[in-house]
């Protein structure tokens, strides 16, 4: 058996998932929780039964040695041995301009997401974390790195640049990169073969990635052309706790107001702001609509602002691509909340989408479905999102 094992790490964190690259069937997966502080493994083989164990993981080191030995153990392991790990993928947050597509991981690969750091101060250290940890624990095994940013390197640089001075892009790397790139990049593909148009350069489909953080993005012929995460994932659409686009002189006027240092500026922006922000209710949506019905106007304004968002995005793609092909929702609120689904796509007739609102209403939760109906110029999908797939997919690809 060949499998690819995926990997997720974050600073006191991994999430694992084995795939056979034949079957594309995941063989188990888990999380290894508290590295560094105490330790917690939890293992799901499929079709098995959920096991759980506290154990020592001061490093992500020790964490990989641990997943390693569960998913070759004589009872409860789905592979035999090490070997059946034909190759490691790994989750890698931000590329920089370095990369436009995933890499085999080498030491310059390393120095180069290194060199990327401060664009992604948070992730960037602890995917390496986990970089290295597979390297010691499987040195013979190739490794491969998926960057959530490469999807949005095909934008042209009339899309991508700021309108800042030109030495802030030359000097700074500041420019849009947009994030959920795999996620965008799979369920493109996915909607492409759906549509029976693999290969054709024309094929245009705007996706909305809708779920605790939330981007729209648009393609042509499966290249990015836009999308609405930037620099970093605060830019674009207002989600959980981040308030998306924002007139920037509001930052200097409410540091100054507010008495705010950089980094509470940033946490208001990042935390305390959006669904939450605005309802002072929760970020997740199934409170935001429980509140909404219950009479709380701000829970019910928090979930107008979104959809009003989600709309102006797909409009604005809609002229940028002159035309759609396909509207995909995916994610945790694209997949699962008909109600934000309805709100969104009320009176998009002129763009020539005939919405099966019916349909819409009694579409099985998180399952892949067409929303539009048959004469529809342009097709809308529940297209379930599968970052890990693509993640065995593009390392499978470069590895083996
Ligand atoms: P994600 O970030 O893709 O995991 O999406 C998580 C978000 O999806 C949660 O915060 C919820 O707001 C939303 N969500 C998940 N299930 C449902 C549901 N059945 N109805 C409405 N929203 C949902």
């Amino acid at each position: 058996m060949k499998t690819v094992l995926v990997i997720n790490a974050g600073s006191s964190s991994l999430k694992y998932q084995l795939i056979d690259i034949e079957t594309e069937a995941v063989l188990a997966k888990g999380l290894c929780e508290r590295i560094g502080i105490d330790g917690k493994l939890t293992y799901q083989p499929t079709g098995g039964e959920k096991f759980q164990k506290e154990a020592p993981m001061p490093t992500h080191q020790q964490a990989i040695e641990l997943v390693l030995a569960v998913l070759t153990d004589a009872k409860i392991g789905v592979i035999k041995d090490m070997a059946d790990v034909a190759a490691v993928g790994h989750r890698v947050l931000h590329g920089g301009p370095n990369f436009t597509a995933s890499a085999l991981i080498d030491d310059k690969c390393i120095a180069a997401i290194e060199e990327v750091i401060p664009l992604g101060p948070l992730h960037n250290p602890a995917n390496l974390m986990g970089i290295h940890a597979c390297r010691a624990a499987m040195p013979d095994t190739p490794q491969v790195a998926v960057f959530d940013t490469a999807w949005g390197m095909s934008m042209a640089q009339k899309t991508f640049q700021y309108a800042l001075p030109y030495e802030v892009y030359t000097e700074h790397f500041v420019r849009r990169y947009g994030f959920h790139g795999t996620s965008h990049m799979f369920v493109t593909g996915e909607a492409i073969k759906r549509l029976g148009r693999e290969g054709d350069p024309d094929v245009k489909i705007i996706t909305c990635h809708l779920g605790n953080g939330s981007s729209v993005s648009c393609s042509k012929g499966g290249k990015c052309v836009d999308t609405s995460m930037g620099l970093t994932p605060l830019e674009g659409l207002p989600m959980g706790t981040r308030c998306g686009s924002i007139d920037p002189a509001i930052v200097p006027f409410l540091m100054d107001k507010m008495h705010l240092s950089i980094k509470e500026m940033d946490t208001l922006m990042n935390k305390k702001s959006g669904m939450l922000g605005i309802s002072g209710v929760s970020s997740d949506f199934r409170d935001l609509w429980a509140a909404s019905k219950a009479g709380n106007d701000r829970a019910t304004l928090a979930l107008e602002m979104f959809a009003q968002g989600v709309k102006r995005y797909i409009g604005s793609y809609f002229a940028e691509l002159n035309g759609a092909d396909c509207i995909v929702f995916t994610a945790g609120v694209g997949e699962n909340d008909w109600a934000m689904r309805e709100m969104i796509m009320q009176d998009m007739d002129a763009l020539g989408v005939d919405f099966d609102f019916e349909k819409n209403r009694t579409a099985p939760r998180g399952e892949e479905c067409v929303l539009s109906k048959p004469e529809s110029k342009i097709r809308v999908m529940v297209l379930p999102t599968n970052e890990e797939l693509a993640i065995a997919r593009d390392t499978a690809a470069i590895a083996l």
